[in-house]
């Protein structure tokens, strides 16, 4: 009998997580699964801001695909999907290979969303992608050696938009990293400014009170200008405009002001809400039963007009039951509903603070960083069990000492 075809599209989160759960779930030959990703590794993209800076090394944050799939129950293919064919059930890459599917899962992630800002595409640096993350490093590390060749003061002046968990969790690696640069290259750390643009009236909006205020002090201790109540509105090779009519000489303006769904999925004719594809309570795609889509890429909704946070968390735990509900699909048997179960959230400000709120307890400074600690240390163990947690460990130390 043929067996069926599972085709899964990118190795984030989403796609990840549901490739190592039908390694354990699906009995052997049951099904031909196969995951397509632009790379041969997967990102871990709650880090990428560590990336960005330089604080983490590679190995942590890019972790090789065929490391993480060993028991041949899942074909890897690198490859840059371009269309799907939904009624004749076809995937098309860029180099134009095609693969049939019975099943497929749309898990293709975020884009960083620049609201059409004059400059800001082509200017910016943003926080996508590994690839986009070691770009923002290695520009960084320019502007430190090409200042003690020209002193233009504009290089060591860094610009990060937004202070939503991104823009802070970028600004607290700055914090970290400027410090070792400014030591490396023998320039006095007061020679560089971050600055952090929050167009809202608060840092972290919407977050608790007492977390912000953690938050806003300690920037404040590490020489973060913080500007809150006024948006960039323009930008350019060498300045960055405030709508007050400001411009902020600066060679370095890293965007995080805000996340929408993957915009290849808008050249897919599908109904597509906020820029995401709308999904039932099974987590399959509306109009196509066949298809599940998880992750940044799903619009989930909880209320009306309100869906799910594109967050890790909600990535990770929809792949858990996307994939029980893929090989009950295969089966016959019934799909098993998404119910989100919200366990908090935590965010750093560089290694040794962050502020969250786990379990509906706040915590704030070491702590907390200790919590955000166990959490990505959790995240790899789900990955690749104590070896890989062990692997990354070892990787780690032995590359500092
Ligand atoms: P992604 O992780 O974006 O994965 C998408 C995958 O698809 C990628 O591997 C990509 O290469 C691949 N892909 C894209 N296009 C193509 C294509 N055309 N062809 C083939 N492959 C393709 N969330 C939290 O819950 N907690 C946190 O602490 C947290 N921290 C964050 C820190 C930062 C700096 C950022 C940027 C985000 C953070 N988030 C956090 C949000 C979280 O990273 C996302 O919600 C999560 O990555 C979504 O997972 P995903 O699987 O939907 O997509
Ligand atoms: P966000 O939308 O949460 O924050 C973007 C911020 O940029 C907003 O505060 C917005 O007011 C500001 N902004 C937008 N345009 C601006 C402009 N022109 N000038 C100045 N400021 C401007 O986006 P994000 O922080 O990238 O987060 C994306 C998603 O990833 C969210 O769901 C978030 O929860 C998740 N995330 C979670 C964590 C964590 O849990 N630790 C970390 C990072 C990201």
């Amino acid at each position: 009998m043929r067996k069926p075809k599972v085709i899964i599209l990118g190795a984030g989160y989403g796609g990840i997580i549901t490739s190592k759960e039908l390694e354990t779930i699906l009995n052997k030959g049951e099904a031909e699964v196969t995951l397509i990703n632009k790379h041969d590794y997967h990102y871990i993209s709650t880090q990428l801001h560590k990336t960005s800076a330089g604080t983490a090394v590679d190995e942590k944050v890019a972790l090789h695909i065929a490391d993480l799939l060993k028991k041949n129950v899942v074909n890897f293919k690198k490859g840059i999907v371009d269309h799907v064919d939904f009624v004749n059930k076809k995937v098309m890459l860029e180099n134009n290979e095609i693969y049939e599917y019975d099943y497929l899962l749309i898990a293709l992630g975020f884009d960083v969303d620049t609201f059409g800002i004059p400059g800001v595409e082509e200017n910016a640096f943003k926080i996508r992608s590994f690839r986009s993350s070691k770009a923002i490093q290695q520009h960084i590390q320019e502007q430190f050696n090409k200042y003690n060749e020209d002193g233009d003061l504009s290089r060591l002046t860094f610009i990060v938009a937004g202070a939503g968990f991104t823009g802070i969790e970028m600004v607290g690696e700055l914090i970290d990293q400027l410090p070792k640069l400014c030591k490396k290259y023998e320039i006095p750390l007061e020679n560089t400014r971050i600055v952090n643009v929050e167009a809202s009236d608060s840092i972290l909006p919407f977050f608790d009170q007492k977390l912000i205020d953690f938050t806003t002090s300690y920037l404040k201790k590490n020489r973060v200008e913080v500007v809150t109540s006024t948006k960039i509105v323009e930008c350019n090779k060498e300045a960055v405009i405030l709508d007050n009519g400001y411009q902020v000489p600066a060679r370095t303006l890293i965007w995080s002001g805000g996340v929408r769904a993957n915009r290849l999925l808008e050249r897919w004719n599908l109904q597509l809400v906020k820029g995401r594809i709308p999904v039932d309570q099974y987590l399959r795609v509306k109009t196509f039963e066949d298809v599940f889509c998880v992750g940044d890429a799903a619009y989930f909704e909880v209320e009306e007009n309100t869906p799910l946070p594109a967050t890790a968390q909600v990535a990770i735990q929809q792949a858990q039951v996307c994939s029980s509900n893929l090989v009950a699909a295969i089966r016959g048997n019934a799909l098993k509903p998404f119910i989100y179960h919200h366990k908090g959230t935590v965010a750093s400000i560089g290694s040794r603070a962050a502020v969250g709120n786990v379990f509906g307890v706040k915590l704030t400074g070491r702590l907390a960083s200790l919590m955000k600690q166990v959490i990505e240390a959790r995240y790899l163990l789900v990955l690749g069990g104590p070896g890989l947690l062990l692997k990354e460990m070892f990787n780690v130390k032995f590359k500092k000492s």
